[in-house]
């Protein structure tokens, strides 16, 4: 055990680095944020929640403790209407986040992660809308450098040239650069750049580690991974979502309920309320994080469906011993499918008419 904090990079070229991202998602199941409107008021009006959150993350393995300020922008808090808590915000979920990334369970400190994400306001050819979003970044990362960011993340951008910009706001603090983009269900960046060119690109102008996340479940994301792992030289990121997109819905936008859903949902999509029929079961998302890391890939993670029994699944996949592996499963004792010996035969016999 060393007192000695590594740096990113360094951690990177020693092995995987695990990151759970799906803060949106888990906070909203937990029951403290409006699903669709998807504000993080969360490290304002319950702390502790998200606090609670970090910490089982932590425990189940995640090396990086990234802010939950996705959606905390000035462009959100307008259309909410409380622009003034925008800075309280962010450096609540900043304070919040280092906390839990100075105080590990075990061994060195985690890296806290300031974070910056898709705008939703960047146009295409148009100058204003841009300078607006690459303001909107910098005020981000200057409360993430001020609140003791180990590194910053941005992520999410479906347009190249807004991945471009967040990344130079980002290397304006000399902090580690972490970029991942994820693209819609056309395959390409709304720009029409193609996802290996914005990957390359994005290299060209520095990002020290340069990938993919969100939006896409482990088979439409591995396949462009596996392309963008070849043509780069710099650490790649992974981090998909938990559901089984398809080839004909790349996307969890416009993922169709295959599972036998027997009422109508409030709106025309299983987006974002009703896709747990299509969710990745554990197996799935290990599966994901060992090829990621077999081809090179060292900085994995989940996006939008993640839980800490996904983060542990991922860190052992990849050969990692975490906290809560002390709670894997051990079907041996189950009192049905178990090979205890204690268990009882007519109990055991019983089995296949369970
Ligand atoms: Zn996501």
């Amino acid at each position: 055990m060393s007192n000695k904090k590594r740096k990113l990079i360094e951690r990177l070229n020693s092995g995987p680095v695990i990151c759970a991202e799906g803060f949106l998602f888990e906070i909203e199941k937990r029951g403290y944020m409006a699903s669709g409107e998807f504000v993080p008021m969360v490290s304002l009006e319950h702390p502790d929640a998200l606090e609670n959150l970090h910490r089982d993350f932590q425990h189940a393995g995640s090396d990086i403790v990234q802010a939950f300020t996705y959606n905390g922008h000035r462009e959100k808090m307008r259309v909410i209407g409380k622009e003034e808590l925008l800075e309280p915000l962010n450096r609540a979920a900043l304070k919040i986040a280092k906390n839990v990334a100075t105080s590990p369970i075990e061994g060195e400190e985690n890296l806290m992660a300031g974070n910056i994400s898709n705008s939703n306001i960047w146009k295409q050819d148009n100058k204003k809308s841009q300078m607006e979003v690459e303001k909107m970044f910098r005020e981000m990362v200057g409360w993430a450098v001020d609140e003791g960011a180990d590194i910053l993340i941005g992520e999410t951008f479906y347009y190249a040239e807004e991945a471009y910009a967040a990344l130079k706001v980002m290397k304006e603090t000399k902090l580690p650069s972490v970029i991942t983009i994820a693209p819609y269900g056309e395959n390409i960046m709304r720009d029409g750049v193609s996802i290996l060119d914005t990957c390359k690109e994005l290299e060209q102008r520095g990002g020290d580690v340069v990938g993919m996340n969100c939006h896409r479940g482990p088979e439409t994301m591995m396949p462009y991974l596996k392309e963008v792992r070849k043509a780069l030289k710099c650490h790649v990121a992974g981090l998909p979502i938990t559901y089984r997109t398809t080839k004909d819905h790349p996307t969890f936008f416009n993922l169709p309920d295959n599972n036998g859903c027997t009422c109508k949902t409030p709106h025309e999509t299983t987006f974002p309320t009703a896709l747990d029929p299509m969710q990745c079961n554990r197996y799935e998302i290990g599966k994901f994080a060992k090829e990621a890391f077999e081809i090179g890939i060292n900085y994995i993670g989940v996006c939008c469906g993640a839980t800490p029994m996904l983060i542990r699944e991922v860190a052992e996949a990849v050969g990692l011993k975490v906290p809560a592996s002390q709670y894997r499963e051990n079907m041996d004792n189950h009192y049905m499918f178990g090979k205890n010996k204690r268990i009882p035969k007519h109990i055991k016999d019983y089995r296949g008419k369970a």
